[in-house]
């Protein structure tokens, strides 16, 4: 099995939405903002190699648009997935799996590329199944009014149009070494993998603890639609991780990509941080 985290484009957060109801006085000693209160949030992607399964988990914000409205994310796009990709030895062709945690647009954006012929979106990874949750897709065609900013209904359904969208209904193995966790809290059918390497248990913890930061039970961002349920499954997946010694990547934590974890009397958080390039040997 081979691991390798990919960078794509970084964005910003607001700290009060990032961190929830923590009062800044308390978050901005784990997590700094800027003058104008925004964090910088990475959004990483994860390519695993699992014998002749290439997979890549959730594919970043995206191209830069060619005419963009105001920006409020404040997307710098010198990180580039499919540059990213190559840089590791790999082209979108040689993808295989494309496994999306959910559809909001900094974790999806990445599989679609306007194509100006058509003036119509396509999708970078033509041999891959693109798996979604089916909760997560029926929310994301029929969306509320607080998470509609968050789908970009127009590049959702080039997945429908290519044929090369799987729906997922319950829990499974995507590979021998590959589990993927349903979720609901964030949003209904957030969908996270558990990797099995060689030597050790990664947990890839996308928008459930987006940060390092976002350990403790109470630190849930303001953007979960379902705080007292993303509470609950943070507590569970954190004592099953801290009991079986699992790593935890961190999807948006721009400062740590990965950690172990500790118990501690306050309650389980994190331990030793992780360097990207050590992912590759764990
Ligand atoms: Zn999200």
């Amino acid at each position: 099995m081979k691991i390798k985290i990919l960078e794509t484009p970084i964005f910003h957060i607001d700290g009060g939405a990032y961190f929830g109801v923590v009062p800044k006085i308390i978050w901005q000693k784990k997590y700094p903002a800027d003058e104008n209160n925004m964090c910088k949030a990475a959004c990483r992607s994860l390519l695993v190699v699992d014998e002749k399964r290439v997979v890549l988990i959730d594919t970043g914000i995206g191209d830069k648009p060619e005419e963009e409205n105001e920006d409020l994310y404040f997307t710098d796009y010198s990180e580039n997935l499919i540059q990213n990709l190559a840089n590791a030895g790999f082209s979108p062709n040689d993808i295989t799996d494309v496994v999306l945690t959910h559809l909001h647009f900094d974790h999806c954006g990445g599989c679609f590329y306007m194509d100006k012929n058509t003036n119509s979106y396509k999708l970078y990874f033509k041999n891959a199944r693109h798996y979604v949750n089916i909760k997560q897709w029926e929310n994301a065609m029929t969306p509320n009014y607080r998470e509609k900013s968050s789908y970009h209904h127009e590049k959702l359904i080039s997945l429908q149009n290519e044929g090369l969208l799987v729906l997922i209904d319950e829990e499974f193995k995507l590979t021998e070494n590959i589990e993927l966790r349903i979720f609901n809290g964030h949003t209904p059918g957030l969908m996270l993998p558990v990797i099995f390497s060689e030597k050790n248990t990664l947990f890839f913890t996308g928008d459930l603890i987006p940060a390092m930061a976002s350990i403790p039970l109470a630190w849930i961002s303001a953007y979960d639609l379902f705080p007292l349920t993303s509470i609950e499954e943070k507590k569970n997946i954190l004592n099953e991780a801290a009991e079986k010694n699992w790593i935890f990547i961190y999807q948006h934590d721009f400062y740590n990509v990965a950690s172990y974890l500790n118990k501690t009397d306050r309650g389980i958080r994190a331990g030793n941080t992780i360097e990207k390039s050590e992912i590759e040997d764990l």
